[in-house]
């Protein structure tokens, strides 16, 4: 994937003299050290990372660590200190005016923390908003429009007005807005800070569900880890204007880079931020035609497994557990018992970016659970014990072993509702 925007270097300092405050950083003095001796502020410092296009690419810090400061800087609302932002190769921190209006116009756009609908206008006119602020013609608005508000599913309100809309529906208006200007760039404040929980968590599915489809280069800020896990490819975390760790949801809450982000992680949901795909392992497979159920036992047996797959060539088949074919192999006698004959096809399967929580159920039931493709192909296996261990990674030592098994039974009672 190409490299849509790339962050280098970047400092931001508020107040009108600068350099006394980068070399008081360079020598390592603190954020507030700095303020206390010269009364400027640092708004970032020394940020570099890359956004990749189609990401999803969160900013998630605490408020106060910079995150508008970045943005702004992305959008060329105000200038960096020093350092390069670069968009498509175009520094924005440095480029003419003529250039910055170009880019703003045609490449990147703002969706912000209140939607603020107009309440007496339509909610196509609400949709159109943005493309009025970027001078296209009325022809064209109301079309760029239409289209924004089908691809957020909310065509047919085109007239209805605001207030004839749930909360979740203005801010999808909201979106519509921003998508309108069909941007190439979508930055996001915030943009669901203000809603109760369970709006937000339906906002957090609908954009997901909507970059899928739409496959835009989004910045997503916010101040909720729960939420840059869910929705971010990539994380950067802020602290005091720096960026202390980038990666993935998994690589952020199985390695924590500091104390700061092992605190935020601490009380994250981790059946929501691992999937199948994080805790698989090989599985051991039989084959339907020439393996026989003694087979199978021995190799129960040897690999101290409770169930082996069973393929037919390339497909799976199915599970056989060793209570089935121990049995019918002790009752046969000196006859083989066909595969076939002790096998279950109605197994646990699941997808490899299932996440862990929709597994308590099936790993409860204590059978493993086979990672399969869309052609049937068997790409892994989930151990039960795997799932639990993953979720209650960093619980275990904190909790006597009674609580850690009820917090998990806990789970697998709420898992079908999460
Ligand atoms: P966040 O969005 O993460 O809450 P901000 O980017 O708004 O953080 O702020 C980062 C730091 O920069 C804060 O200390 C804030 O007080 C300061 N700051 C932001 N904007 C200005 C400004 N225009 N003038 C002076 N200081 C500012
Ligand atoms: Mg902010």
């Amino acid at each position: 994937m190409n490299i849509k925007l790339r962050v280098e270097k970047v400092f931001k300092i508020f107040g009108s003299r600068p350099n006394e405050a980068l070399n008081l950083l360079k020598r390592g003095e603190s954020k507030e050290a700095i303020f206390q001796a010269t009364g400027q502020t640092i708004g970032v410092q020394d940020a570099s990372f890359d956004v990749l296009e189609g990401q999803i690419f969160v900013i998630m810090g605490l408020s106060g660590s910079g995150k508008s400061t970045m943005v702004r800087m992305l959008n060329g609302l105000i200038r960096p200190t020093s350092g390069k932002i670069l968009i498509d190769g175009d520094d924005v921190a440095s480029c003419s005016a003529a250039k910055l209006r170009d880019i703003r116009r045609n490449k990147i756009t703002m969706v912000f923390q209140h939607f603020a609908l107009f309440p007496h206008r339509t909610i196509l006119e609400n949709a159109a908003f943005g493309l009025k602020v970027k001078g296209v013609p009325q022809s064209e608005r109301q079309a760029q429009a239409m289209a924004a508000l089908e691809q957020v599913g909310l065509a047919s309100w085109a007239n209805s007005k605001p207030a004839d809309l749930s909360g979740g529906m203005q801010q999808r208006v909201g979106l519509a807005r921003g998508l309108a200007t069909n941007p190439e760039i979508l930055l996001m404040d915030e943009p669901f800070g203000a809603l109760d929980p369970l709006i937000r968590r339906e906002m957090q599915d609908e954009l997901l569900a909507l970059q899928s489809a739409l496959k835009k280069t989004i910045i997503f800020i916010t101040h909720d880890l729960n939420e840059a896990l869910l929705l971010g490819d990539k994380i950067a975390i802020m602290k005091d204007g720096r960026v202390v760790q980038i990666g993935t949801a998994q690589d952020i809450v199985s390695n924590p880079a500091d104390d700061y982000v092992a605190a935020f992680v601490a009380d994250i949901d981790r059946g929501r931020v691992f999937t199948a795909e994080t805790v698989a392992s090989v599985p051991s497979v039989m084959q339907l035609d020439t393996d026989t159920a003694g087979d199978a036992v021995r190799r129960m047996e040897d690999e101290n497994l409770n169930a082996v797959y069973v393929m037919d060539g390339e497909d799976l088949a199915g599970l056989v557990t060793y209570q089935l074919a121990a049995v019918a192999d002790r009752d046969s006698g000196d006859d083989d018992v066909k595969l076939a004959d002790v096998m279950v096809t109605d197994y646990p399967t699941t997808d490899r970016d299932t996440q862990l929580s929709a597994l308590y159920g099936a790993a409860s039931a204590g059978l493993p659970i086979a990672i399969t493709d869309d052609d049937n192909r068997l790409l892994g296996v989930v151990e039960p014990e795997a799932v639990f261990a993953q979720i209650s990674a960093d619980q275990v030592e904190a909790e006597t072993p009674e609580a850690a098994q009820a917090e998990a039974q806990m789970g697998t009672q709420e898992g079908g509702a999460r």
